[in-house]
């Protein structure tokens, strides 16, 4: 192995099925830093999912379920920690602890709490969870899963960048207080993934309703890909680039999500003559959603037999989730417990 071993964390949370924004933004640097040799933690946020529900939802069913799909997607339980944060309710504690040192201010400029905000601002009286301290206060549950593993870096989509760097704020600021016991972890590198959603919207997300899954099957990936809206004429792009970070900007949103995705996943020269033909405003759109239809369902078609595998059953899920929380456990503790010290109410006295 030539890069040197990181502690590496990241979690999703158990609100719908996978979709390609999780992958592309997450899932497939997962697979990466694992297959590099890196001390991995990937965990299935339940506690993070409570921050919009109105109504008893099955977490539980759709935890095992996403695991699942992470299993086909690649993930391996053996090579990375894979674990449910609620087994490790330690976490809670940290968060407790951390936010001690945590601003209401900072808080409130948390753009996921602003845009529920805006929404409720925008709709009084509408359906849906008032704004709950819980929602407020996500950002430091977050940045207690990262720091409880000492995390290095924290693969995580572009959408994510800002609690990453609430994060390092709050170690920081722990450490400045009380001395050095968190370890600060990297920023989001800026080339994070932002994938817009199928309806055009600028992030495809579970609680959004616009997202193409991992395990949508063929005739499902052609109904959303036909529906995606493609009646605005091509913009002409101002740039001899073929990157897509330099044309797919100036391309209408809902046409540069089908161009993005094409380029994830078709061969270059497919997406070059793609790009050739929005340049000379050519009828094509048609044929650019039929090309991307079959490359998406031949990427779905290995995923959804992996899943569908008798092997990768919920008892094997919950035998290695049961595993995986004993080992992680010992690693949050000694965190919580230096905490602890670092403030001043000393060890637990009765997990000794
Ligand atoms: P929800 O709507 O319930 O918040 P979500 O689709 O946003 O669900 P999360 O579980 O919040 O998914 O995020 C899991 C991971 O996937 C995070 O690292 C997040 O940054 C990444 N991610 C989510 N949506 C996208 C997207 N559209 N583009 C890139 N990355 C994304
Ligand atoms: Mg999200």
């Amino acid at each position: 192995m030539s890069e040197k071993q990181e502690i590496i964390l990241s979690g999703i949370r158990p609100t719908g099925r996978l979709h390609y924004g999780n992958y592309f933004g997450a899932v497939h640097h997962f697979i990466h830093l694992q297959e590099a040799g890196h001390r991995c933690y990937y965990f299935i946020a339940d506690y993070h999912a409570l921050t919009t529900i109105t109504e008893r939802v099955d977490f539980y069913r759709q935890t095992i379920d996403m695991l699942r799909t992470y299993v086909a997607c690649g993930l391996d339980p053996v090579k990375s920690v894979i674990y449910r944060q609620s087994d490790l309710p330690c976490t809670a504690e940290l968060a407790l602890l951390l936010g001690m040192v945590t601003n209401i201010g900072h808080l409130e400029r948390g753009t996921t709490y602003k845009d529920k905000l805006s929404k409720l601002t925008s709709k009084p009286g509408s359906e849906g969870n008032p704004l709950s301290y819980g929602l407020l206060g996500y950002p430091v549950l977050m940045a207690a899963d990262i720091l409880i593993v000492r995390a290095d870096k924290v693969p995580v989509g572009d959408d994510q960048r800002q609690h990453v760097e609430m994060t390092m704020d709050i170690a920081q600021k722990f450490n400045h207080r009380f001395g050095e016991t968190l370890k600060i972890p990297r920023a989001t590198s800026r080339k994070a993934l932002r994938l817009p959603g199928l309806d055009g919207g600028a992030k495809m997300g579970k609680s959004e309703h616009n997202t193409l899954d991992l395990l949508d099957d063929e005739k499902t990936v052609l109904k959303k890909i036909k529906a995606v809206q493609t009646s605005t004429d091509p913009l002409p792009l101002d740039t001899d680039s073929d990157l897509p970070e330099a044309v797919i900007p100036q391309m209408p949103p809902s046409v540069g999500m089908l161009y993005r995705l094409l380029n994830l996943l078709a061969p270059e020269d497919v997406y070059l003559d793609f790009l050739g033909k929005y340049r000379r405003k050519e009828k094509f759109y048609g044929m650019l959603k039929t090309t991307l239809a079959q490359h998406v369902s031949a990427f779905n078609a290995p995923i959804i037999e992996r899943f569908n595998d008798p092997e990768n059953s919920p008892e094997y899920v919950e035998d290695f989730l049961r595993e995986n929380a004993k080992k992680v456990t010992p690693v949050g503790l000694a965190t919580v417990e230096a905490c602890r010290e670092a403030i001043g109410i000393g060890h637990s006295l009765y997990r000794a």
